[in-house]
Order: structure tokens, then sequence, then C-alpha cells
């Protein structure tokens, strides 16, 4: 195809029209670029929504796709694979959780944890226990079940939900006192609301969370599928608090840019499931597998957390210069590590659409959330630049 108009045209006879897609096709990307089909280059502060970690058409992910691919995609989950034993291990040594479930995506991951610890509670507990108490504005896939768990807008036309899920407002460690039962089998949150608008929790709330699964007997489940792989300082942001969940997601990031899923576990929860309690076809194959298995060596070797969490600091700093050289026009700037929202004091699309027009990929969630996922090793004068970009953007309105 030739050209923007070309692609968009054509797309839209024949995709289902379920996303508003942004103004641009994507021709090519390397690293943190990303160039279109008139040739515009953009920096990607966006990374597909936190998956390509590792920059665009990573040179080492790539070659351990290849060779994979040359020796074998997918046998399924009936047969032993020394990918996904190596990946696992791997996993497991960046946590307390050792155990993991493979599937293809962050909904599935989130599916196999409420599966888990639903089942946990009513065989291994003897617990007549299934809710899954969760938080206003969270954000935890697009399946039923995990649409069940959140936002109205994201329901609608789709009811009736699946039974046995409770949203309670964020922050409230009391309303959660109160609101977990004898039916709750688990509280599932994430560290930082990403959707939601890059909420982090405060320390108080998520160590209180746990002290309250603890107390009352209930799962803690956290969901790191945007904040986990790094991006938040540690290997999972749980970490900032030390926190030690039973179980916990990850997608997105864990292939840097294969489709894949995890769900881990400590060795008591993985008690939940036994043999063909929960499965998928697809989950953990091999060329998912080799390609997750590459993407945590790396983060491992050149210390991607560390460096996420020190760039993350110098950003949050630098951004909110910005805030206070052009008064009124930004409410707030928060984050953890490189998950950054630059909350807007009002409705954000002209910046938006204006920022895109100078060469930058970003999202904007929540109406006024600019919502930075940039590549862990993206180059700090790329950050600069967009600094400077968002000032002259916000003071030419
Ligand atoms: C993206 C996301 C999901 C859903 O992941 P999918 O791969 O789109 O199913 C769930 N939870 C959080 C926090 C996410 O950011």
């Amino acid at each position: 195809m030739n050209s923007f108009n070309e692609v968009k045209e054509r797309a839209d006879k024949v995709l289902c029209k379920t996303y508003a897609r942004y103004p641009i096709a994507v021709k090519s990307a390397k690293g943190s670029r990303l160039w279109d089909f008139e040739g515009r280059e953009y920096i990607d502060l966006l990374t597909g929504i936190a998956v390509t970690s590792l920059g665009h058409s990573n040179e080492e992910v790539g070659a351990a796709i290849c060779a994979q691919a040359q020796k074998f995609l997918h046998v399924s989950n009936l047969f032993y694979q020394e990918e996904q034993v190596y990946l696992a291990e791997r996993l497991a040594a960046t946590s307390h959780c050792g155990r993991a479930f493979f599937c293809n995506s962050g909904a599935e991951a989130n599916e196999a944890m409420i599966k888990l610890a639903r089942r946990y509670q009513q065989r291994v507990k003897g617990r007549d226990a299934y809710e899954i108490i969760t938080f206003k504005q969270c954000f935890h896939g697009r399946t039923l079940a995990t649409i069940a768990t959140g936002q109205q807008k994201f329901q609608d036309g789709f009811l009736p939900m699946p039974e046995g899920f409770t949203s309670i407002e964020w922050n409230d460690l009391e309303l959660l006192d109160r609101t977990i039962s004898s039916k709750t089998a688990a509280v599932l949150i994430e560290m930082v609301q990403g959707e939601g608008g890059i909420r982090p929790a405060t320390a108080e709330f998520a160590q209180g969370v746990q002290a309250l699964c603890r107390k009352h007997g209930v799962m803690l489940l956290i969901d790191e599928i945007q904040s986990g792989m790094c991006r938040s300082g540690k290997w999972w942001s749980f970490q900032n608090f030390g926190l030690e969940p039973d179980a916990f997601s990850s997608a997105k990031a864990l292939a840097n840019g294969v489709p894949m899923g995890a769900m881990m576990c400590t060795e008591e929860a993985s008690k939940g499931f036994d043999f063909g309690s929960h499965g998928t076809t697809f989950g953990g194959n091999a060329l998912a597998s080799a390609a997750a298995c590459k993407t945590l060596e790396i983060m491992e070797r050149d210390k991607l957390h560390d460096r996420a969490g020190e760039l993350g600091r110098w950003a949050l700093e630098r951004f909110r210069q910005v805030a206070e050289k052009v008064p009124g026009t930004i409410r707030e700037v928060r984050g953890m590590g490189l998950l950054i929202g630059i909350d807007l004091a009002f409705p954000g699309k002209d910046v938006w659409l204006a920022l895109i027009e100078r060469g930058f990929a970003l999202n904007l969630t929540q109406d006024t959330v600019l919502r930075l996922l940039p590549a862990l090793n993206i180059a700090k004068d790329d950050l600069e630049a967009f600094a400077v970009a968002l000032e002259e953007v916000l003071k030419a309105r």
C-alpha cells in the first residue's frame, strides 16, 4: 500500500470498528522510532501500549524468534518443552512466586488468577468463597469476566455480567475491611492504575491491602500486566512496596511483542489447580517462550529495572518543570518508573493531536491524561525533546 489514506480506506471496510485509531499508519519501526507511509518519523512514547519495552525490531529478540521458528513453533502443552522450562525458571527467579501458567494475553492471565483464587478457596480451603474485590477505575482486560471487574463504560451493551465481582473506591482501607466477607475469595489490584489514568497506590494503601487480605484469609492478586517487566523500577511494581501477593499476572512486555501472558503464583496458591483444571492450546508455545526468555535475559543483563527507575525519576522532575513553566495547564505529573501520566487541567485531545503532529506517538487516557510508556532503553534526549515540545504546545494554546 502507498499512503495513509489507502490503508485507512481499505481497513475501514474489512476490520471490525472496535478501535478509534490514531491518524497514523505505521510502515516500519526500529528502537524508539516509528515511520509512517508518508515518511514522517515519530518518537514512540507508547511502545504498543507498554509491549515493546526493548524497542521495536530488537535484534537479539528477533534472532531468538528466527532460531526457534526454524526448530519448531508449536507442539501443544501435551508435551514437555525445554523452552517453557527456561522461561519459567527465569521468571521464578524474579520474585517469590515460583510457579508459572502461560497463556496468550493479559486478560487471560487475569482470568487464570481469578479461576485459581476461586478454586483454591473452594477446593483447598473448603470455603464457599467466590467474590473478587477490585477497585474503581481499574482495568483488567476485555473478556467477560475481566470487564465484570470494573469500569462501566466497558460493560455497555454486554450485560448481564458474570456474578461475583465487587468494585470499591481506591485508597479506602476501611471500606475494603468492611467489604471483605465470608464470600470473598480474593482482592485483585494494580499497583499503578494504568488505563485508569496512571494512579500509583500509596505505600500505606498497598501495604494495607495486603494486611487486610492476610487478616481475612483472602488471596491477594496483583495485575502486573502494564506495570511489570521492569517498567516500575523493579521487576514487578509490588516489589516497590515490599509486597508478596499470592499470584500476579504479566503480559504486554513479557515477550517484547509476541503475544504472551503468564500467571505467576506461590507454591501454596498453585495447589488450586491440578490436572485438567485449566488450560489453553497456544499458551506458552515454544515461539512465545523463546521470545520471552530472551526478553528477560536482556532486561536482567542490561539492568533495565534500574534504568527505568532512574530515568523515570528524572522524567517526572522534568515534566514537573514544564508544569511550573506553563502554570494552570498541568494538574499533576504522576508515575512510577517509566509509567508516567501527565494529567492536564482540561480535556487533552487538542494537545495530544498537536504532539502527534510534532512527531510524538503517545496515548491519551481518561480524557485528560497523557500517558507515556516509552521503551526502557529509550534515549534521555528523546524524553527531553518531548518535554520541550510539550512546553511549546501548552504555551501555544
Ligand atoms: C493491557 C492490560 C490488561 C489486558 O491485557 P490484554 O493483553 O489486552 O488482554 C489487563 N490489565 C492491565 C493492567 C493492562 O494494562
